[in-house]
């Protein structure tokens, strides 16, 4: 039976070795809360008292953690699952990172006779727990197609970017991307509630017209009810990905003002709620002060 180590039991990551669990794989899973592991045990997870223990003897490890610090650790750490994986091992990234971390950790893992893949996704919770995950995969072809049969149980759509690096590349410029929708959906409704306008009349209005965005037409709802239930995306985690897709532009000599505005919008929100849903910056924009 194949084996697979998985890292990270937050929002998305539980779901995600749930799928592993119904697929028939062994999992052992490791998280730094074990609470959030209890139902996998109860389903047939192995629960590992670390990463490297969870990486022992298995095929492949997947993590799906918050950022480049927990992704270091978990990988690279004193128990890290690099010092006990196997020379060979499929090393799965599913975390947002920022595209430097993607390239040093792929030397590292490397180094250290791991097959990388850059592999973060696109889909929110549900998607993840449903294995209905789009995977942005940065990798060697072959690599790719050896790591098939692991991205398979969590995943409908798997976009091959390139090699090691890309997949991350285009995931920072998704999020960017969605960051400067919701933050000038956030603005426009404001300017339409304050204006008087019926709330119910406008949301309908946007999600039939051009700007129809599915984060527009998902956000738009949620912003203009005040219904943030079963927060899905959080300010924080958005703001991380906004600041490492402007990290990377920079590092490309660019220079992005749009962009640059909307991650102060974003760190504005990460300070008024950086747990809660995103959609929340719908209160936090009208009240930014100029200069
Ligand atoms: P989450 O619910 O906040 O989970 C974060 C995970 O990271 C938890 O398992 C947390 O452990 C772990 N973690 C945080 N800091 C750590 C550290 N220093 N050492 C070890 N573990 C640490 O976030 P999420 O929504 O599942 O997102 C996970 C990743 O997926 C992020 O990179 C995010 O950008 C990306 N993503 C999210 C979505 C989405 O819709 N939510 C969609 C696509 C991609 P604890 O449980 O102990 O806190």
């Amino acid at each position: 039976m194949a084996h697979v180590a998985f890292i990270g039991l937050g929002r998305m990551g539980h779901g995600m070795a749930g799928r592993y669990l119904d697929s028939g794989f062994a999992v052992s899973v490791w998280n730094r809360s074990r609470a959030k592991a209890d139902d996998l045990i109860a389903r047939g997870a192995r629960w590992a008292d670390s990463p490297a223990d969870a990486a022992r003897d298995v095929d492949a490890i997947v993590t799906m953690v918050a950022d480049d610090n927990a992704s270091r650790e978990v990988w690279l750490g004193k128990n890290g699952a690099a010092t006990t994986a196997r020379p060979d091992t499929l090393a799965i990234e599913c975390s947002t990172v920022s595209h430097q971390h993607a390239l040093d950790l792929a030397h590292d893992l490397r180094e250290r006779g791991l097959i990388y893949l850059d592999c973060p996704v696109t889909g929110l919770p549900e998607a993840a727990a449903n294995g209905k995950l789009t995977l942005l995969v940065g990798a060697d072809a072959a690599d790719l197609e050896r790591a098939q049969p692991y991205l398979a149980p969590i995943s409908n759509a798997i976009r091959h970017l390139g090699p090691v690096g890309a997949g991350t590349v285009f995931k920072l410029i998704n999020n960017l991307m969605g960051a400067v929708q919701i933050a000038s959906l956030a603005e426009g409704l404001r300017i339409a509630e304050q204006a008087g306008l019926d709330m119910t009349m406008v949301q309908e209005t946007l999600a039939s017209g051009a700007v129809a965005s599915p984060q527009v037409v998902r956000h738009s709802k949620r912003m203009v009810a005040r219904d943030f239930a079963g927060a899905s995306f959080t300010a924080a985690l958005r703001h991380k990905d906004a600041s490492y897709a402007l990290t990377l532009a920079q590092d490309l000599q660019l220079d992005l003002p749009v962009s640059r505005a909307t991650l102060d919008v974003y760190a504005a929100a990460k300070v008024h709620a950086p747990d809660d849903d995103e959609g929340r910056l719908i209160d936090v924009v009208g009240r930014i002060k100029p200069g």
